[in-house]
């Protein structure tokens, strides 16, 4: 499926037919075939870091993805590499607190960072504060993160949580997407409702693209676009 909203922020441009869409029609393919091809190339689970202190070396671009537990994180990761468990290999119950680094390219030309799913049920306060100061230090910190990708379950919409996240989001540096997950779970009548009633909080957000991804791992809707989107975040 293709975006929903109006194109990229920067293009803007409805006048389907000029010489300058024609062109972005073209490099738009370009990209996502390139993207096609990267992600179906090497990606490897490179380490967990439970403290920052065991961040893997700053030398490529990051792009991080987060959601509540559950929102379909590991799922959408195993879509856009297109393995079956290359989220879940790195995550067994222990790890679920740790941000997880997977390396794509040969040489790694970037990496793709599965950070810890928030919003758990009657979690203990330690262990959900253990889980701010990791992921509030990496997002202030970190100089290589390119773009935050945030997950939404498309049944569910934007939660509380959700807007906790988006606030600490809006605090980095670093701009995110807004990434519904799950779509082919709902009609397309109440998606179109989800997707209008998410779009207009994102609006509010300063941090945020206003274009929304709609997303199914189950499906493949919006994987390549997604693939696409995330190779120009990380300007390679
Ligand atoms: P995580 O906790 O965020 O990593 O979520 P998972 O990827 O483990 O997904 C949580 C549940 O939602 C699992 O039962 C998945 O099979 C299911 N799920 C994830 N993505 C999709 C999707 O696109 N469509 C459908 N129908 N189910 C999905």
């Amino acid at each position: 499926m293709s975006m929903p909203d109006a194109g990229p922020p920067d293009s803007g441009d409805h006048d389907g037919g000029s010489d300058h869409s024609e062109v972005d029609e073209r490099e738009r393919e370009l990209l996502a075939r390139r993207a096609a091809k990267l992600f179906s190339g090497r990606v490897d689970f490179l380490l967990s870091a439970p403290q920052l202190k065991f961040l893997p070396e700053p030398t490529v671009p990051e792009i991080a993805f987060c959601g509540r537990s559950n929102v379909g994180k590991s799922s959408l990761l195993n879509a856009l590499t297109g393995r079956r468990s290359i989220a879940r290999a790195s995550v067994t119950p222990g790890r679920t607190q740790e941000l997880n680094f997977f390396e794509v390219g040969e040489p790694t030309l970037f990496r793709l960072v599965d950070m810890p799913g928030y919003g758990f049920a009657k979690a203990p306060p330690s262990v959900v504060d253990k889980w701010k100061k990791l992921v509030k230090s990496y997002l202030r910190g970190r100089q290589v993160l390119h773009r935050n990708l945030v997950l939404i379950d498309s049944r569910h919409g934007i939660k509380d949580v959700d807007r906790d996240m988006m606030e600490m989001l809006d605090g980095a540096a670093v701009g995110y997407r807004v990434v519904l997950t799950k779509a082919d779970k709902i009609k397309a009548s109440e998606l179109d409702a989800v997707i209008a009633k998410v779009a207009d909080e994102v609006r509010k957000h300063p941090a945020a693209f206003p274009e929304m991804h709609v997303t199914s791992a189950e499906k493949g809707m919006g994987i390549p676009e997604l693939r696409a989107a995330v190779l120009m975040d990380a300007g390679v």
